[in-house]
């Protein structure tokens, strides 16, 4: 873990974009954004629509908040983004499928300056833009669960489970992106070829909103100074021994929840920190 200096000011520890949401799926933007403050980010903006906004201001109250524009509660790309002002991205989350949403996630991927992690609805936004992603001069990490790794592969989750670190690893090179395959063991592919496993984390993450939550401690992660692939294998890490050592001390596998994981990301710093 990067060492978090006495002299430290909010602007060190990075200022993160968190683009996603739609009407109907308000939450997610709000657990991606908090989890990113709680694992240490300096600055976090929210970007989303003008439906979404009220619903989490009040869940995120540390985060600041950008409306974009929408067609019927759906993101699209008429509102211009300075992505310039930003450490790293995160999208996808809640983002829904529309194709004017897709608009948005091209710019994304033509125009940020910065590490561009993309997630959910987001991976299915990027397929038709799979090659663009080695024109990109800055990194782009891809946070699949199998069902949509398997997607962006075109295979069925059955094939990729049979041989999940050579199809990654393909993939990777291929796209020359960074790739988290989340599940039971979640597998962290650079694009130079190496796998890191990650074995933390339980049947308590089985739930909605775990992987917002990724999402956010790896926005975080990535904004620390330390290499790229020790800032995932730390995301990863953060994220599955916080649900461990809730499921140890005060939560069980049934009731464990999102939210708790964000809470839980202290006692996991603090047994370290
Ligand atoms: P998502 O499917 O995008 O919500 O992401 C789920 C998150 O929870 C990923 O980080 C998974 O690795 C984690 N997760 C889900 N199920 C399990 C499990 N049975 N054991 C450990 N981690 C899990
Ligand atoms: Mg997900």
């Amino acid at each position: 873990m990067p060492e978090r200096k006495r002299h430290a000011h909010k602007g060190n520890h990075g200022r993160g974009l968190v683009i996603g949401g739609h009407a109907e799926m308000p939450g997610s933007v709000a657990m991606t954004a908090s989890a990113a403050l709680r694992t240490g980010a300096g600055l976090v903006t929210a970007a989303t629509t003008k439906d979404v906004i009220p619903v989490i201001a009040s869940h995120c109250m540390e985060a600041t908040y950008v409306t974009l524009d929408d067609t019927k509660g759906f993101l699209n790309d008429r509102t211009s983004i300075p992505f310039d002002q930003y450490d790293a991205v995160v999208l996808g989350m809640g983002m829904g499928r529309r194709p004017e949403t897709g608009k948005l996630v091209e710019r994304a991927v033509n125009e940020t300056t910065c590490p561009l992690i993309v997630d959910a609805d987001g991976l299915y936004h990027v397929k038709p833009l799979l090659n663009k992603l080695k024109d990109r001069t800055h990194p782009v990490i891809l946070t699949p669960h199998p069902g949509e790794m398997a997607m962006l592969l075109d295979i069925s989750v059955r094939e990729l489970l049979q041989s999940p670190f050579s199809f990654t690893k393909t993939f990777a090179a291929s796209y020359q992106a960074y790739v988290i395959l989340k599940g039971m063991v979640t597998i962290i592919t650079t694009p130079d070829g190496r796998q890191l496993v990650s074995t933390a984390g339980n049947q308590g993450l089985a739930k909605g909103g775990s992987g917002d939550v990724l999402s956010g401690i790896t926005l975080a992660m990535v904004m620390q100074q330390q290499s790229l692939t020790d800032a995932l294998c730390n995301a990863c890490f953060v994220h599955g021994k916080a649900a461990d050592l809730l499921v140890e001390k005060t939560h069980s596998v049934y009731d464990l929840m999102a939210s708790d994981v964000i809470a839980g990301i202290t006692d996991v710093y603090r047994t370290f920190a």
